[in-house]
């Protein structure tokens, strides 16, 4: 049975309760500050939950989640939350994650409207684009759509790179890597792209900032 909202509030007194009988000081050591290492990107789904998939525990990973874990470069939201992990937190790895089954990727994929979020399935459309002759070469549906949810995670990983934000902290030499990953909705399992970078070499020249 799903929760209704009361059953939220109470389950947090319970989780609250439980912390401090693992620990006493478990709300005064996690209020003095955060030190993530982690900056996630990822989807909105609510199957997705970026810290129970990964075993992280609060304090260790700051999260950005957006409909199909998109990096926009004119997103205020998107560019606020990386400028201050990257520049305030220093966080040392910058993780897209998709997954697999995106209801976002596969909105982008058709041809029905759906309102305003046409906006901002557009941005997913252009990665089709991109790589159309890739992906309608594959004939099976369940590959291309697959496929078209790597490359779109791949070319997020891209539109990082291209930002000034992670530009000027590898100018600066601070250590930090973007990576790409997909989970699995059918195992859970999180699939490493390999696509990781830590600096701006193999960016079209276009893209790269002195
Ligand atoms: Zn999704």
């Amino acid at each position: 049975m799903k929760p209704s909202y009361n059953t939220l509030l109470d389950n947090n007194k319970k989780w609250a309760i439980d912390q401090l009988k693992t620990n006493p000081d478990y709300f005064k050591l996690l209020s003095r500050q955060q030190t993530p290492e982690y900056l996630w990107i990822g989807c909105s789904d609510s199957r997705v939950p970026a810290d129970q998939i990964t075993g992280t525990k609060p304090g260790e990973m700051f999260v950005h989640r957006n409909i199909a874990n998109m990096v926009v470069h004119s997103d205020m939201n998107l560019l606020s939350v990386l400028s201050y992990a990257v520049e305030v937190l220093k966080v040392k790895h910058v993780i897209v994650c998709g997954h697999y089954e995106c209801g976002g990727v596969l909105a982008a994929m058709g041809n029905k409207q759906y309102g305003l979020i046409d906006n901002w399935l557009r941005h997913i459309k252009d990665v089709y684009k991109a790589h159309h002759k890739e992906l309608n070469a594959i004939e099976d549906q369940k590959l291309r759509f697959r496929r078209m949810v790597e490359l779109n995670v791949m070319e997020q990983v891209q539109d990082l790179c291209k930002t000034t934000i992670v530009q000027n902290a590898w100018r600066d030499g601070q250590e930090l890597h973007v990576h790409g990953w997909v989970y699995s909705l059918d195992d859970g399992v999180i699939k490493d792209l390999e696509v990781s970078f830590n600096n701006n070499t193999e960016l079209a020249t276009v893209y790269q900032f002195d």
